[in-house]
């Protein structure tokens, strides 16, 4: 699903981003990636949905080889992409409905599935009901769950997540990410979460990779100190 094999990553200035990066994360996981600000964290995301190419080493993503991808692919192996970023991006002048079918339409999808989908992925979201009202007239956390639903919408393998909890009220932001670890085990989506909040990450547990000066320090699973709420999920 992922693969960075030997990722090195300089901008045009110098400055070395990303250094010997090996990664990999199959097909259905959920996974953390924490580091302070300065880390390398936008770098690798940059990396990821190929904003920017490596200076050195290769990446893999949904079976597309980044280095070697043709300019005119690029738009369908994003499409293979669902992203949640920290501010939204919703269109504040359309209603919860059109904000979730804007990417299906331009894509032509046809109208049959956007009128099954869409009420689908709202429900999934916790969003029923709410379909005709703008995204502006919502509290933060209800606009980060259109914008869930948005990136479920054409039901990607992978769903990468920017700091989704980073403009949340904090007891917010514990709904944002078990929704997001909910579509995981649910959809069997591949979520990818990046944060600075290691309180949130501690809380949940699970997969844990750490970036620190453009390295990965650590990679493994550690447990959540909220066990009650992965008891429950293991159970059925
Ligand atoms: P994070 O997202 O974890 O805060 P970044 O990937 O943005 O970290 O930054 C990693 C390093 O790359 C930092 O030293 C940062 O100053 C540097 N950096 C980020 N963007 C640029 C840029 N456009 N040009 C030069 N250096 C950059």
């Amino acid at each position: 699903m992922i693969d960075l094999i030997d990722v090195s990553f300089e901008y045009e200035n110098g400055t070395r981003a990303l250094s010997h990066v090996d990664l990999k994360i199959n097909s259905g996981e959920f996974a953390f990636v924490v580091g302070a600000s300065g880390a390398g964290k936008s770098s690798l995301l940059k990396l990821l949905t190929r904003e920017t190419v490596t200076t050195s080493g290769k990446v893999f993503v949904n079976g597309f080889d980044l280095n070697r991808i043709k300019k005119k692919h690029i738009p369908k192996f994003r499409r293979s992409l669902g992203m949640i970023f920290q501010d939204f991006r919703l269109i504040p002048t359309m209603n919860v409905f059109d904000n979730v079918a804007f990417g299906l339409r331009v894509t032509d999808h046809s109208a049959k599935y956007i009128r099954n989908r869409v009420p689908y992925v709202l429900d999934l979201v916790d969003l029923k009901g709410k379909e005709k009202m703008r995204t502006n007239q919502l509290s933060g956390g209800e606009q980060q769950r259109v914008a869930i639903a948005r990136a479920l919408a054409n039901d990607p393998p992978l769903i990468i997540a920017d700091e989704p909890t980073g403009n949340i009220d904090p007891g917010l932001s514990l709904q944002i990410v078990e929704l997001l670890i909910e579509i995981n085990y649910r959809c069997g989506t591949t979520i990818l979460m990046v944060t600075h909040e290691h309180d949130l990450v501690r809380y949940f547990g699970g997969r844990t990779i750490s970036i620190e000066n453009g390295e990965v320090t650590f990679d493994d699973y550690i447990k959540g100190t909220n066990e009650a709420w992965w008891q429950n999920h293991r159970k059925d």
